[in-house]
């Protein structure tokens, strides 16, 4: 009998011990640092289709994705910090009439350029926002200085403008954001809009999506420096025919950007509106602080099954405290790199 006891004690104690390192393995595994430094940036998702793409347009589009991505990943490598990084790599993207963020950005009804930006620092969890600017050269550049250097987190239309010509930002006239692409854009959804509204279609969509054809153009980065530090900035025009000084997702701390040391950095792309509603970038950041998700697990389940649910298209690029990066959409593709702290690239447009 007291035999049979301490084998019955052995079997308890083996197998409490084993559960105990399989919850804290999981743990572990969750706690690996992956990279030391990591980035990933985003250029717009959308019904972006090879068969659509002329080789040199996919060509340009890799470039410069690259040559962005290289220029925030080069800060890290020598120590910079993720907010510099997220900086000038926006930066290379909204001087690039590729994308619709800064030159290049979408035309309002009105056939203006009103542009978003925000900004969001994982260690402080300051964030900083603008909405609506017409003249500010790099929104990314202000939504950052509307963090350092104001009271506020978001500003809009003149008053920001004001406050990021007393910042010595760069103002430039209205027509540099101009690009003949995106004006024709803009005639053939008011063309569209027209034909609809005269067979009395109220329920048509004037945006730049539907459901079949989204086309979304805002970009993106998030990185972790070598002192773990998260950051993630989002910026963008918008999308085209927007007015009433209608504003999205991308400049919504919560839903176009959101970083958080303990957890994550997101930044969004995609239909505006479903990702207010959805607070897509803090959900994830949510699942992963609450119930222990991976940024995998989170991004698929916000993207993949909340987000496709309401209704809403678009994606988001993410990436952990300990380097893992992840990029989700339910769109065709979405323009993306990576880059690890190997400096190994991955430059992607397709599924
Ligand atoms: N999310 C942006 C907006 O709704 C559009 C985009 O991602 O291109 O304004």
């Amino acid at each position: 009998m007291a035999k049979f006891l301490y084998f019955f004690s052995f079997l308890m104690i083996f197998f409490g011990c084993k559960n105990e390192t399989i919850s804290s393995s999981k743990e572990s595994i969750s706690n690996v640092k992956q990279n030391e430094f990591a980035i990933i940036i985003h250029g717009g998702a959308g019904t972006i289709l090879k068969e659509n793409m002329s080789d040199e347009k996919e060509a340009a589009y890799k470039a410069t994705l690259a040559e962005a991505i290289k220029v925030g990943h080069t800060i890290l490598k020598y120590g910079g910090t993720s907010k510099e990084a997220v900086l000038k790599t926006i930066q290379v993207m909204e001087e690039s009439p590729l994308f619709k963020a800064g030159k290049g950005a979408v035309f309002t009804h009105e056939e203006t350029n009103e542009l978003d930006a925000s900004f969001m620092d994982g260690a402080t969890l300051n964030a900083g926002a603008v909405a609506g600017v017409t003249n500010v050269k790099s929104p990314i550049e202000l939504a950052i200085k509307i963090m350092t250097d104001s009271d506020h987190v978001m500003l809009s239309g003149k008053g920001a403008s004001v406050f990021a010509k007393e910042k010595g930002l760069e103002i430039v006239d209205p027509s540099y954001f101009y690009t003949e692409n995106r004006f024709k854009s803009l005639q053939r959804i008011k063309e569209r809009e027209k034909t609809a509204l005269d067979h009395d279609d109220k329920k048509a969509v004037f945006y730049d999506v539907d459901i079949k054809n989204s086309k979304f153009g805002t970009v993106g980065c998030v990185a972790l420096d070598k002192q773990g530090n998260i950051a993630a900035g989002t910026s963008t025009g918008g999308m085209t025919n927007k007015r009433w000084g209608r504003i999205g997702d991308a400049p919504i701390i919560g839903s176009g950007t959101y970083a958080n040391n303990k957890t994550c950095g997101v930044s969004s792309t995609g239909w505006g509106e479903y990702f207010i509603r959805s607070q897509v970038a803090y959900d994830i950041s949510a699942q992963m602080e609450y119930q222990q998700k991976t940024l995998k697990e989170a991004t698929t389940d916000v993207i993949q099954n909340k987000l496709t649910k309401l209704g809403g298209t678009g994606g988001v690029v993410a990436l952990d405290k300990n380097g893992n990066m992840s990029f989700e959409f339910n769109t065709a593709g979405m323009y993306r790199a990576f880059m690890n702290d190997k400096g190994k690239l991955t430059v992607k447009i397709y599924k």
